[in-house]
């Protein structure tokens, strides 16, 4: 059996929130060698319930995402968070890779913005609760914006560990709420070779450790691309940075969560970049063994 699972609907390759196009339209293809090596199972999701999306968001939040044409693949997007998680904890799958048409990380509980619509990470987690009594979390959000929705919404919640890198430096008292800056961690690199380690780096020494202290049952990672070079949130960094991040997630989840990892698609637009750059990372978390 496959480890890794990703989960997909068409609709995410014809319509994204997160491209002015659609940053997907070569997937499912370019996962084909992955498929017919073993290695990868596409499992088409379908679209959640309003009565899911209520476990996070008011009534007037959901009103307004219908009213939006962009936000169209939302529920769907969920879905596929969801499901992703769902196949990863009832054992299944031991990864999951979930790829989404609206992103989830600048959605609070009654706002949505930046290429969001609703928080598919907190929602799955509130559903996974529910449903499956699972209780610690931990997020690693590498999307180069501040996670503002999500960390709103987990923000008094001791059993969310959220740690985001973003442009400030932040740690609250309990240590379950953790921002590095970007822009400090880069700040002496010349190269992009240098940038690439230093990110990655950063991950490894002032994330991992926190997520051994706080001991999740589940791992999510939030693996926006939008800071590669050339795309809008540019930090520099190319898919050599991811890989090395896939590495130390997969290995810590295989550490801690016996395996538990589920990686959450985040931003970027460029097609020609999701289509070289999401292949390399599930291909990095399906081939490493397990623990
Ligand atoms: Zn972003
Ligand atoms: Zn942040």
């Amino acid at each position: 059996m496959p480890r890794i699972a990703v989960t997909y609907h068409e609709s995410f390759s014809r319509r994204s929130y997160l491209t002015r196009g659609t940053r997907l339209s070569d997937f499912p293809e370019v996962l084909k060698d992955l498929v017919s090596e073993g290695r990868v199972e596409i499992v088409n999701v379908g679209a959640v319930p309003d009565e899911i999306i209520r476990l996070v968001h008011t009534d007037d939040h959901i009103y307004r995402v219908k009213q939006d044409p962009l936000c169209s693949t939302a529920w769907h997007s969920v879905g596929s968070v969801l499901t992703a998680t769902e196949l990863v904890v009832t054992g299944r799958f031991r990864r999951a890779f979930a790829l989404i048409g609206a992103g989830g990380h600048h959605a609070g509980r009654n706002y949505f913005w930046g290429y969001c619509c609703f928080n598919d990470v907190v929602i799955t987690i509130e559903y996974i609760r529910n449903r499956y009594g699972l209780k610690r979390f931990a997020i690693i959000d590498t999307d180069a914006h501040h996670g503002d929705g999500t960390r709103e919404l987990v923000q008094n919640d001791p059993d969310v560990l959220h740690c985001c890198v973003c442009s400030m430096n932040y740690r609250s008292g309990d240590n379950s709420k953790i921002d590095i800056s970007a822009f400090d961690v880069l700040a002496s690199c010349r190269s992009f070779q240098e940038r690439d380690e230093a990110y990655a780096e950063a991950i490894r020494s002032r994330f991992i450790p926190a997520v051994e202290s706080f001991a999740p049952e589940v791992l999510f990672w939030y693996f926006g691309f939008d800071t590669h070079r050339g795309d809008y949130g540019d930090l520099g960094l190319t898919s050599e940075a991811y890989v090395k991040i896939a590495e130390s997630v997969t290995v810590t989840a295989e550490r801690l969560c016996d395996g538990k990892l589920v990686v959450v698609l985040g931003g970027g637009s460029r097609r020609d970049l999701a289509s070289h750059v999401i292949p390399r990372v599930i291909r990095t978390i399906a081939e490493l063994e397990p623990a």
